[in-house]
């Protein structure tokens, strides 16, 4: 949104006790709001459905709907409300008034310029970035990476998003189009992605990738019994001790541990940070990850680098983007 950040000043807040912004996280079924502050602690939470509309106003209204909850609990307790910072999942271009390129789980919204339109709903100056990247720098901020400079972030979840800060900033791209991690490719000619290439790190490591692997696993046919199958199912099964879910987080490990050790190769990062409600089988996978990284990794050190589960959750996006409108308004 950088053009639109000359809407960024500093006003004065003398009369005001604490000043927030409010931080949204945008997903396809539910929306998530915040009051947040710039110590990164959260005062007032909201949550509801996202519009299921063919109109991009329906669902920008909900947002500023939202924007407005927090923003009138934040006022009632003396506290200023300065931006408002959203996370989308979509690719964004910032300076085209926050218009949305892609954003396959909410189409209402591709093309509209959402930033320009919630900044006349809402009056203040709004922040929009990609979800992953949010997290990833909620993460940094506030979470398992807190204190790093260069960490990787992978959230394992119906995809595999990815996010990179490199010498403590969020690397975006040339284009706005980086931190893409979930497709790399780790099997040349391997399972066919969501993206239309064979192969990427997100069909082998995401929540749907690990449904198929037990499938696959167990040698049952998805139409049979097994409709019931998801990666939650998985994980339970694999704690029961069932050998064919063992074995697919073991399959999920190796392949998230190629991937890494191409990121670690490149980036040479402090930290590698895995979130994503697909992590929960953390326990199961982080061994032959590790076993992966330290038989590949190019250097003593990226064998050895320091793999470690999310530690916010849900509100790793909601801190990234609150983090992200106070670096712009030049408070943290
Ligand atoms: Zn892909």
């Amino acid at each position: 949104m950088h053009d639109m950040l000359s809407a960024f000043s500093h006003s004065d807040a003398s009369h005001h006790t604490s000043t927030h912004v409010v931080a949204l996280d945008l997903g396809g079924t539910n929306l998530r709001a915040a009051s947040i502050d710039h110590d990164g602690a959260l005062h007032h939470r909201t949550k509801i459905r996202t519009p299921q509309s063919d109109d991009p106003h329906a669902v920008a209204d909900a947002l500023a709907e939202a924007f407005d909850a927090c923003a009138q609990v934040s006022r009632q307790h003396d506290a200023e409300v300065r931006a408002f910072a959203v996370a989308v999942p979509g690719a964004i271009d910032s300076k085209d008034g926050g218009r949305i390129l892609r954003m396959p789980n909410i189409k209402a919204l591709q093309n509209f310029q959402l930033g320009a339109y919630l900044e006349k709903q809402t009056g203040v100056p709004v922040v929009l970035e990609n979800d992953a990247n949010a997290a990833t720098m909620g993460e940094v901020w506030q979470g398992a990476a807190r204190g790093k400079q260069t960490a990787i972030c992978l959230t394992l979840g119906t995809g595999v998003g990815g996010g990179l800060v490199l010498n403590g900033a969020l690397w975006r791209g040339a284009y706005e189009a980086g931190g893409e991690l979930g497709h790399i490719i780790v099997e040349p000619e391997g399972a066919l992605c969501p993206c239309g290439n064979r192969g990427c790190l997100e069909a082998y490591a995401s929540a749907t990738a690990m449904r198929r692997l037990y499938i696959e696993a167990s040698g049952a046919s998805a139409n049979d019994a097994n409709e019931e199958i998801n990666a939650h199912v998985v994980y339970q099964r694999a704690q029961a001790g069932d050998e064919h879910a063992l074995q697919t987080f073991q399959t999920v490990g190796k392949y998230l541990g190629i991937g890494i050790t191409s990121l670690v190769n490149a980036i040479d990062p402090e930290i590698v940070v895995i979130g994503g409600g697909a992590a929960a089988g953390w326990d199961m996978f982080v061994e032959p990850l590790r076993a992966e990284v330290k038989r590949r990794a190019f250097t003593e050190r990226g064998k050895n680098v320091e793999v470690a589960p999310a530690a916010r959750g849900d509100d790793a996006g909601l801190l990234g983007a609150a983090y992200l409108a106070w670096q712009k308004l030049g408070s943290v």
